[in-house]
């Protein structure tokens, strides 16, 4: 009787071994592309905002695999082997949308991923390249002009509003049997972007008007910008993607358009180097903000951090911004 016992005992013990061992190794699952034996809607999500939202809209009901890491700079993304690997296990793809994503469509098609690709941006009224009234661009910019749209559109609590009611959409024609926790998530989520978007409005709204100037290290904030009625005055990279490099002239004519306009700081980017904007600093006689002040302009910050969610990320650089214009 005794010995039955133990022999049952062991029997149990490695059978619970057997599952710990299920559970806890499998390689796949901490990336959250799925295991074979997971039913869970199969999402990629392209960026890091992008994917903070599927995984709030989501929530339990989903699986995530984010492709774009936090503080990478995501205008010259190249995709990696695994990346191929988890679209093509993928049911749904989310993406940024508004040519952001340049690398995604033979990146689908090499995967061979026949799921729904969701465009977060369906909907949003885009602004165009570049900024009106030629601020920051002078006399012979006009290559960019009419040819592009901003793509950074998260940047206003506004568009972030519809991106994750696509977002929501998607997942509820994905897997329709969760639709309604969908649904609630989204419903959540929206009061916190409201929000969001009722608290910048009055931080900014104790900043004097002429003092509300921004110069950045490259064009990611013309959404946010335009909400919060801010003056942009330039930025360190000439574009709205990160691949332009100033000229002498461009570095020179922004030099003494700081300095005129009397704007205080430049804005440095946790995904872009610092080192050309501490130079036209050095050279305007203002300061540069950046290390842990950096702007998150293309990304959000490490997860686990306060500001790895996109709340919590806005909510630093306005922070930071205001602190910045105001102090
Ligand atoms: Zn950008």
């Amino acid at each position: 009787m005794k010995n039955t016992q133990r022999m049952f005992g062991a029997a149990a013990a490695a059978a619970a071994l057997v599952l710990v061992g299920g559970c806890g190794s499998g390689d796949d699952a901490a990336q959250g592309s799925g295991a074979a034996d997971d039913t869970r809607l199969a999402v990629v999500a392209t960026t890091p905002e992008v994917a903070d939202f599927v995984r709030t809209i989501g929530g339990g009901d989903v699986t995530v695999t984010q492709i774009i890491k936090p503080n990478v700079d995501p205008h010259d993304y190249e995709p990696t082997p695994a990346d191929i690997q988890a679209i093509g296990k993928a049911a749904v793809v989310v993406k940024n949308g508004v040519g952001l994503e340049e690398w995604l469509d033979r990146t689908i098609e090499s995967a061979g991923f026949k799921g729904t690709v969701v465009d977060s941006s369906q909907g949003v009224t885009l602004r165009e390249g570049g900024h009106e009234e030629g601020a920051g661009h002078e006399e012979g910019e006009e290559a960019h002009e009419g040819e592009e749209h901003d793509p950074h559109i998260w940047h206003n609590p506004l568009n972030a509003k519809t991106m994750v009611a696509n977002i929501e959409k998607g997942l509820s024609a994905a897997d329709p049997a969760h639709a309604a926790a969908f649904a609630g998530n989204v419903k959540t989520y929206t009061a916190e972007l409201d929000r969001l978007d009722a608290d910048n409005e009055a931080a900014f709204a104790r900043i004097p008007a002429d003092q509300r100037k921004l110069v950045t290290n490259h064009d990611a904030f013309g959404y946010y910008v335009d909400r919060y009625k801010l003056e942009f005055v330039g930025s360190v990279i000439p574009s709205l993607d990160t691949s332009a490099e100033l000229s002498a002239k461009q570095l020179n004519d922004l030099v003494t358009k700081i300095k005129a306009t009397g704007t205080k700081a430049i804005f440095a980017e946790t995904s872009l180097p610092p080192k050309s904007a501490e130079a036209i600093a050095n050279q305007a006689g203002v300061k540069v903000i950046g290390g842990e002040d950096a702007l998150y302009g293309d990304s959000i910050g490490a997860e686990g951090t306060p500001e790895g969610t996109y709340l919590g990320a806005e909510r630093h650089n306005t922070r930071v911004i205001v602190t910045a214009l105001g102090g």
